[in-house]
């Protein structure tokens, strides 16, 4: 049976002869592979709905207990222009291609299945809207971990839930009390920093406008939410390295 559905393409790499192989997460089935013939010839019809990041509308024959299949076509329904032309916004866009693409394992329930797809689809849309990279960026990680049961602590100590914190560290999981800061060799930070951790760990996308003006700089809080995927679920995020260089050259 051919199922018509959407999907994000979070991933497009180059597979045998002419033919590229798709990572695209879908609410319906999850996170499936697509194999795409004929995809790196210039005139092929498929070749212009096949970006990363773009929301496409595609035909596969779905078969049970299979995750890899065989595309038979695709049109894109959003393309998420600005994402392919600014170099900054691609390279966040990747990032959170790459979150989705490591949290979405293989035998995902549906329903998260389709919370993962809707917050990804929604993230992009955001991201090509102008939202701020960085701001954007510990919203989406910080619910994504939620949604993977790794909430970061942000209403008391990771380690002992005394409400008086004085640090983050990714390592406890959020934020740290005074005597676990000691103890983890985390440093002090203002309230300001404290504050604004807090924030972007309550606020969710569809309320990401009311931190306008809230937040000054979001980049550390990103790389602290990067690291508790890494030390926490074991995932390594290689597309934040290139997004924090270009943001030191900027
Ligand atoms: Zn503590």
């Amino acid at each position: 049976m051919s199922d018509r559905i959407e999907g994000l393409i979070l991933k497009q790499t180059d597979y045998r002869e002419n033919a590229v192989l798709l990572t695209v997460m879908t609410a319906e089935y999850g996170k499936i592979s697509l194999v795409a013939h004929g995809a790196r010839k210039l005139t092929s019809k498929n070749a212009a709905s096949l970006m990363p990041y773009a929301r496409i509308e595609f035909l596969f024959d779905y078969k049970d207990g299979r995750t890899i299949f065989r595309l038979q076509n695709a049109r894109t329904v959003r393309l998420y222009r600005h994402l392919h032309e600014d170099l900054v916004l691609s390279a966040a866009a990747a990032v959170v291609c790459e979150v989705c693409d490591l949290l979405a394992y293989d035998s995902l329930d549906a329903g998260t299945a389709a919370r993962y797809f809707m917050e990804t689809d929604q993230a992009l849309e955001l991201l090509n809207g102008g939202t701020d990279p960085d701001v954007l960026l510990a919203v989406y990680i910080s619910d994504m971990l939620q949604e993977a049961g790794l909430a970061p602590a942000a209403d008391g100590c990771a380690v002992c839930g005394d409400v008086h914190v004085v640090g983050i560290s990714a390592e406890a999981g959020g934020f740290v009390c005074a005597a676990h800061a000691a103890e983890l060799n985390v440093p002090r930070q203002s309230v300001t920093r404290l504050r604004q951790f807090r924030l972007l760990n309550k606020a969710s996308l569809d309320q990401i406008g009311r931190l306008d003006g809230l937040i000054e700089k979001a980049g550390d809080d990103v790389a602290v939410l990067i690291d508790i995927l890494r030390l926490h679920a074991g995932l390594e995020i290689r597309s934040f390295a290139f997004y924090q260089r270009l943001n030191a050259i900027e």
